[in-house]
């Protein structure tokens, strides 16, 4: 049995003033569905937990202007629900469809999804190549960090004590990107990733060339990694087999998995060639 103290705030500067104060030894609560897998598993290093579900400013999905922004709390279902978001982020929405299960969804929050820090988290993976950015609140005051700035390793990120994060926020891409998330596991579903990809490509509207490629890719290293080589080298480039294999070489190169309990660290990366062409063949779709 755990001894653990609990605390409920009723306000965000209620709960950055609890978690400054408290340091190492609290953590906060989101969902809970990783925090609390933790827990049982220990042994934990913090004794008290910070409850941050009571704060109705941490919630929410909002479009302004050409941004939206979506509260830390949100859980992953409303992605789902959210007509707008399928229509302007459709590669958030099939993420969020491959996480878990409809209880996991209900419970877990886009922000425990890129807090927990795992290289293998789904959600977190897309909002790289929306090129998110977090909205963090701490004792110092807020602070914005593009995503791909968040992580400091596997299960670390750049949050300092105190801070929370708030909201993350992302512009509309371009009208006619299109974008493809692919998620490989030993199951088809309620699986995590042995490795996933998410592409977002921009064509230069009347060529059947790519203005511009983002891909992104998880549990094939410390932290999940934006391929910059491969995606430079589809900018305003004819769209052919070649240049496709040639960027999918180039993903498989910048990677570095490592063997466990799920997958040696071969197999991941020759799947990190496979499932980026494939990805990026896809979201091309055109003919080649
Ligand atoms: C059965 C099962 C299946 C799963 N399947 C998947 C899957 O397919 N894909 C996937 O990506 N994940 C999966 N997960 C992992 C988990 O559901 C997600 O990572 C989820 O998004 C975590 O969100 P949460 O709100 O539950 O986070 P919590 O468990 O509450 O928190 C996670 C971590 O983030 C910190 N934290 C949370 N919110 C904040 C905040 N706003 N500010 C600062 N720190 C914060 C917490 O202190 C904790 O360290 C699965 C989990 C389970 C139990």
């Amino acid at each position: 049995m755990l001894d653990l103290n609990y605390w409920e705030p009723g306000n965000l500067l209620e709960a950055v003033s609890l978690l400054s104060n408290l340091g190492e030894k609290a953590r906060p609560l989101a969902g809970g569905t990783d925090l609390l897998v933790k827990m049982k598993k220990g042994p934990i290093n913090w004794s008290g937990i910070v409850n941050l579900k009571g704060l109705p400013e941490l919630k929410g999905i909002n479009f302004e202007g050409q941004t939206m922004t979506i509260g830390a709390l949100t859980p992953i279902s409303a992605l789902m629900a959210n007509p707008w978001v399928g229509v302007h982020f459709p590669v958030l929405v099939e993420a969020a469809r491959s996480l878990g299960t409809p209880q996991i969804r209900n419970l877990a929050t886009v922000g425990g999804n890129l807090c927990n820090a795992s290289p293998a988290a789904d959600v977190a993976l897309v909002l790289l190549i929306y090129e998110a950015r977090l909205l963090i609140m701490g004792p110092k005051g807020p602070r914005k960090v593009p995503v791909q700035e968040f992580y400091a390793g596997p299960g670390q990120t750049v949050l300092e004590p105190g801070e929370i994060l708030t909201a993350v926020e992302m512009d509309v891409p371009p009208l006619n990107s299109k974008g493809v998330f692919v998620k490989h596991g030993k199951r088809k579903s309620h699986e995590i990733a042995l490795v996933n990809v998410a592409v977002l490509i921009t064509p230069q509207p009347g060529t059947k060339q790519i203005a511009r490629a983002r891909i992104a890719v998880g549990a094939v290293a410390s932290t999940q990694l934006r391929l910059q080589e491969a995606e430079e080298s589809l900018s305003d480039t004819v769209v052919t087999v070649d240049a496709l294999e040639r960027a999918a070489e180039l993903a498989e190169a910048a990677v570095n998995p490592i063997d466990d309990v799920r997958s040696t660290a071969g197999y991941r990366k020759q799947m990190v060639k496979v499932l980026t062409k494939r990805a990026l063949q896809e979201a091309w779709g055109g003919e080649l």
